[in-house]
């Protein structure tokens, strides 16, 4: 159990699948909430303990064993999978009511009308964290402003720190514990101070993306270090080996840095995009990766774009009743409010 929690967590860039279906969390009856999610399992795991005390169903769409994000932006998880889980579960008899609950982050890869019209089923998107389910359910399915966001803060970046450089870690420092173990206790402390130091202080390294602020960051290590060795030693390239490696080092550490702890796009991506990639298998499947976009003359004023958007890029509706950008540049690409746009008027470009 505990060493499969491990695996899970260390190598959580790695599909990782739970089994799907319907189950029951505490005593459901017929008129219990449904909460949908998908096959992740540190997600499983982490919402069932969110869950504990709730008397509710958890309908485990398939995902391809990954975290709904990043399925619901690759293109794995879509309204077909909600709607195959909800006929393969047969909820249709579990529950007299026909509403679901959706993650949040899944709306770049759902269109709810396609749910009820396949289904029946009234699917609406619910908070962003299965922490603030219960508070969501007590609170009669409102949701805070808090309940809307995505914090890229301290907390996140302390859950992804280990988790989600362990494997890139390993990489190097496997081939070199068994061919170079001269050099394993030094390079896994520079890994580890380079990411420690990126994740700190990301949001002051200048910058655009990850690998330009990586390089910065290093570029100071080695002046910083040569420096030393000239002043100590006489001469600045003794560690030269180090130096030139630090570089490489610091480019592993930024390598989906600003995708996972930032809103950004990740520099792999911007990288594909850059080269003409238009779609990479599932991954980046034909994205544009600008900003977003409105067309004032379609908008009808229903906020679900303001209600979607997990870095809070809408603000109240202006005095015609439409949309308007509280911080357009935060904008990261993710598609989720054009989805859910029911009247076109958003798109990314
Ligand atoms: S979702 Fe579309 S129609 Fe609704 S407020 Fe946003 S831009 Fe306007
Ligand atoms: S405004 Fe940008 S970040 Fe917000 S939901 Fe739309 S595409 Fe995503």
């Amino acid at each position: 159990m505990v060493l499969d929690w491990l695996v899970a967590y260390l190598f959580r860039w790695l599909p990782r699948s739970a089994p799907t279906g319907l189950f029951a969390i505490g005593n459901p009856d017929e008129n219990s909430p449904v909460i949908v999610t998908a096959n992740f399992s540190l997600t499983i795991r982490r919402l069932r303990r969110a869950l504990q005390g709730q008397n509710l169903w958890l309908l485990v769409a398939n995902s391809q064993g990954i975290n709904v994000w990043c399925a619901a932006d690759g293109g794995i998880f879509t309204d077909n999978r909600v709607v195959d889980a909800i006929k393969v579960s047969g909820l249709v008899d579990r529950v007299k009511h026909r509403q679901v609950i959706l993650p949040a982050l899944s709306a770049p890869g759902i269109d709810l009308e396609a749910i009820r019209r396949e289904t029946g089923f009234r699917a609406r998107f619910g908070p962003v964290y299965g922490k603030d389910i219960p508070a969501y359910l007590e609170g009669r399915k409102k949701k805070t402003e808090a309940m809307r966001r995505f914090e890229f803060g301290l907390e996140h970046r302390l859950d992804m720190f280990v988790s989600m450089n362990f494997p890139i870690y390993l990489l190097v420092a496997a081939p070199l514990a068994l061919f170079w173990p001269q050099y394993f206790v030094g390079y896994t402390i520079l890994f580890w101070s380079a990411v420690a130091f990126l994740y700190l202080f990301l949001d002051q390294i200048p910058g655009k993306t990850g690998w330009g602020q990586a390089f910065w960051c290093a570029t100071l290590l080695v002046l910083l270090w040569a420096g030393m060795d000239w002043l100590l030693r006489g001469d600045p390239f003794l560690h030269w080996g180090w130096l030139l490696a630090s570089f490489g080092i610091f480019f592993a550490a930024a390598f989906d840095i600003a995708g996972v702890v930032s809103a950004r796009r990740a520099d792999p991506e911007l990288l594909m995009q850059r080269l003409g990639f238009k779609s990479f298998g599932s991954l980046y499947n034909d994205k544009q990766l600008g900003l977003i976009g409105l067309d004032r003359d379609k908008c009808n004023g229903c906020r679900a774009c303001s209600d979607i958007c997990p870095v809070g890029v809408y603000g109240e509706l202006d005095q015609d009743k439409k949309i308007a950008f509280r911080n357009r540049n935060a904008c990261f690409a993710c598609g989720a409010c054009a989805k859910q746009c029911g009247q076109g008027a958003l798109s990314v470009a």
